[in-house]
């Protein structure tokens, strides 16, 4: 198994140490000592000196290829960007999908984040582009079927596919089902998706709560709200994650509490589409529920970088809260980290022995980190993103210097394909 050694790099905290990985994971985290730093056997050093080793974000909610709609609906109501966006999707393709989610990998790269849960179409395409740059990703197979039949079955027959397929795909890529909405899906698809999830130990995830107009229609529909719905059908535990949950009524949050789900926040994507900002993080919080964060598509939130959307959230819980004490750091980087490992089932998103080489680091010498009086202050609201020097995932530098494998090509390819298909 490969060693490579983060010599002399600083913990959040301040405190400077060697980190050993061994393989794929974290195998020794000790003091700074240059003479035993040498004795490691390490196969590759890294001087990290001025370097601040952070935990690798986890994006908890994207649709990866929308990156290729970046920009295409500005200034628009959900409903008539979803129209927009529905009417580009009709002319996908692999291609473009293979790009998109690259062009995606190589922008959670620059941004620090190693790992991410994703609900998109052509699933094969996005794990061929998620093997080859070395990302750690979750892939769901999507269910969308407008209550139609035929789908309804030709669903279930892909899902199942899928799964079959996805047992030759490495172990840092994993499939999981997602529903799109309990306004799209089936209550057959609904159950049928879950129960698939359950037999097979897979994560199971939906949109839900995002507008005010949706959770109303449910009222009108189903006599109850969305999460009262989906816990009528069975869908709530564990293992099921909820992205936006912005519309969720206090009863709603204490049943999701005891149901033990994740939810995870979308704060720049909720912000640009008005869908609602005022987000229950702390009654989430005390009722038990795992909060996570996500970006989003890039279509809706235009990027997707994680420590801007933890930048958003703390602004948007401060001020909506009237209260600054509402959020501290070191939760908030939990809950773009560690949360989200807890939820995916994987020892990731914290820096310490034995946790898999997940990691970011985080150069300091830059005017935003001057003075240094608070690390993760600097880091989430001094600097920008371009901070993120070093990547590594599953133990392999995935970026060095700012530099990415391939970026050129798939910059190429992506503006290639819009003017060949997306703008048509
Ligand atoms: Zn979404």
């Amino acid at each position: 198994m490969g060693k490579l050694l983060l010599k002399s790099v600083s913990t959040i905290d301040g405190k400077e140490v060697d980190i050993l990985v061994t393989g794929n994971r974290i195998s020794r985290i000790s003091e700074h000592n240059a003479q035993e730093a040498d004795r490691m056997g390490a196969d590759r050093i890294l001087d990290c000196r001025g370097k601040v080793a952070v935990p690798g974000f986890i994006n908890m909610h994207t649709h990866t290829a929308m990156t290729m709609m970046r920009g295409v609906c500005e200034d628009e109501y959900l409903q008539n960007w979803l129209n927009i966006v529905w009417a580009i999707e009709s002319r996908l393709s692999d291609e473009i999908i293979y790009w998109g989610t690259k062009l995606a990998i190589l922008e959670m790269f620059k941004t620090g984040t190693t790992c991410f849960l994703d609900m998109y179409w052509r699933v094969p395409a996005a794990v061929r582009a998620s093997e080859e740059m070395g990302i750690r990703a979750f892939h769901t197979y999507n269910f969308l079927d407008n209550f139609d039949a035929e789908t309804i079955a030709r669903q279930q027959r892909e899902c199942i596919a899928l799964f079959e397929e996805s047992k030759k795909w490495p172990e840092r890529v994993k499939m999981g089902v997602s529903v799109h909405s309990d306004y799209t899906v089936s209550e057959e698809n609904l159950v049928w998706a879950k129960n698939f999830a359950r037999e097979n130990g897979l994560v199971y995830t939906s949109h839900l709560a995002e507008t005010a107009a949706e959770t109303h229609e449910d009222e009108v529909k189903f006599g109850m709200t969305p999460a009262q719905h989906f816990d009528k059908l069975g869908l709530l535990d564990e293992r099921t994650i909820l992205a936006h949950g912005v519309w969720l009524t206090p009863s709603d949050v204490k049943m999701l509490g005891e149901r033990g789900v994740t939810v995870v926040h979308n704060i720049n994507s909720n912000l640009k589409l008005s869908s609602g900002y005022k987000f229950k993080y702390c009654e989430l919080r005390d009722a038990g529920v795992n909060v996570c964060l996500g970006t989003d598509g890039a279509a809706s939130s235009n990027n997707l970088d994680m420590r801007e959307a933890m930048k958003t959230m703390s602004l948007v819980q401060k001020a909506w809260r009237e209260d600054p004490t509402v959020l501290p750091l070191c939760r908030l980087m939990e809950v773009a980290t560690s949360n989200g490992a807890r939820a995916l089932g994987i020892d990731a998103g914290c820096i310490e022995e034995g946790s898999l080489a997940d990691i970011a680091l985080v150069d300091k010498r830059s005017e935003a980190f001057v003075p240094d009086f608070n690390f993760l202050g600097n880091f989430i609201f001094s600097a920008n993103s371009s901070c993120f020097d070093t990547l590594i995932v599953d133990g392999n530098v995935v970026m060095e210097n700012r530099k990415v494998a391939g970026e050129d090509e798939i910059l190429e390819n992506a503006n290639r394909l819009l003017k060949e298909t997306i703008k048509k």
